[in-house]
């Protein structure tokens, strides 16, 4: 019987989050390598519809681990159902997206389980038979290939963008439903007070347009043109460190190694040189468009789409053309 490499997807209001995808194209590329096999498990309670859109790829078998109290998120509940599914089934490698959600309740599941966990993999190889994977060190300067240590099943969460999530291959793959043993201890979920959490956190990584500012945005209130290229785009905000810094958009729109990592199918980069503790938030995005009026400027060696020129004359000027499509 050959391995199993099992993902840990995840959902909200059962719809599947992107980065679920990529950690099966993850899992998929190292089964390719291996002969291992790709077992896909959805936590959660009456998720059949996204459990049926998992079913869709080419996994050997989908598991909804099902349970009342899956249904709001809490790191107790997941963790225990997560450990009675994984002593069940005993995977060899484990799969999460690195989510928010996963990093609260991943390295407690590691630990209660006293595994390892490798966090935020960019990638993975093998070296003399032995599989690694590749982390980001000091704000991105170094990749580090860091191995497994002790015994199976090994955890490993990746980061997102990392890999291509539109190249998951199709298949068709039975579904199973597993039930957790209950009662499980759940911490107590005050829903006013997760909702209003939820709402204060914005999730960058999920977002399919960004627009994101620095520094040569120069004033707090030239943020209006780029809002207004955003909204044209039905895009979100984001920026470069500097700009949240000052106070200008608020901590959780920053892109980079101190703060979200994002893969958007387009980024538009304005005013943005391009340091090596931005890039690595970004530079999985699928285009990348920057507009800098310094043609040396790093970003370009990034980009998909370099303008070299004045943002407050070409933002404005692209903003009217897009509301005309
Ligand atoms: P600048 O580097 O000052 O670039 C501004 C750019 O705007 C220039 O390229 C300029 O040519 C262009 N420009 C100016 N005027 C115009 C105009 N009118 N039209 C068009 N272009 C114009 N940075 C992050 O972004 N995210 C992080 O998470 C992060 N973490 C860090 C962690 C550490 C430990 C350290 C030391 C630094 C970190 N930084 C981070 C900071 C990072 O090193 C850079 O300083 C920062 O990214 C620069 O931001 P910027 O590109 O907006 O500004």
């Amino acid at each position: 019987m050959p391995d199993t490499i099992l993902v840990v997807a995840e959902q909200r209001e059962g719809k599947l989050n992107r980065v679920s995808f990529e950690t099966i194209a993850a899992a998929q590329s190292i089964a390719h390598e291996t002969g291992w096999i790709v077992e896909v498990v959805l936590p959660g309670h009456e998720l059949s519809a996204a459990a049926a859109e998992l079913a869709t790829k080419a996994v050997k078998k989908v598991y909804l681990l099902e349970s009342p109290s899956l249904e709001t998120y809490t790191y107790d509940a997941y963790v225990q159902a997560m450990g009675q599914f994984l002593k069940e089934k005993q995977p060899k490698l484990v799969l999460f997206p690195h989510t928010y959600q996963v990093r609260d309740f991943a390295p407690r599941l590691a630990l209660a389980l006293d595994r390892t966990l490798i966090s935020d993999s960019t990638g993975f190889k093998f070296e003399s038979g032995r599989l690694l994977f590749t982390r980001q060190m000091f704000q991105g300067k170094f990749a580090a290939d860091v191995s497994f240590a002790g015994e199976e099943p090994w955890l490993a969460t990746i980061q997102n963008g990392a890999f291509r999530g539109d190249q998951v291959e199709p298949g068709s793959a039975p579904l199973e439903t597993m039930t957790v043993a209950e009662p499980l201890a759940s911490s107590r979920v005050v829903p006013h007070e997760v909702f209003q959490e939820a709402k204060q956190a914005v999730d960058l990584g999920q977002a399919e347009v960004i627009v994101a500012v620095g520094r040569g945005i120069r004033e707090q209130k030239n943020l209006a043109i780029a809002e207004a290229l955003a909204d044209a785009l039905g895009g979100d905000m984001a920026a470069s460190r500097p700009i949240c810094d000052n106070g200008w958009l608020p901590l959780d729109r920053q892109i980079g190694s101190s703060g979200q990592t994002v893969a958007p199918k387009l980024y538009i980069a304005l005013g943005i040189s391009g340091a090596i503790q931005h890039i690595v938030g970004m530079k999985g995005s699928g285009t990348i468009v920057a507009i800098n009026k310094d043609a040396e400027a790093p970003i370009f060696e990034i980009a998909d789409v370099g303008v070299v020129g004045n943002l407050f004359d070409i933002v404005p000027a692209l903003t009217e053309e897009i509301k005309k499509v």
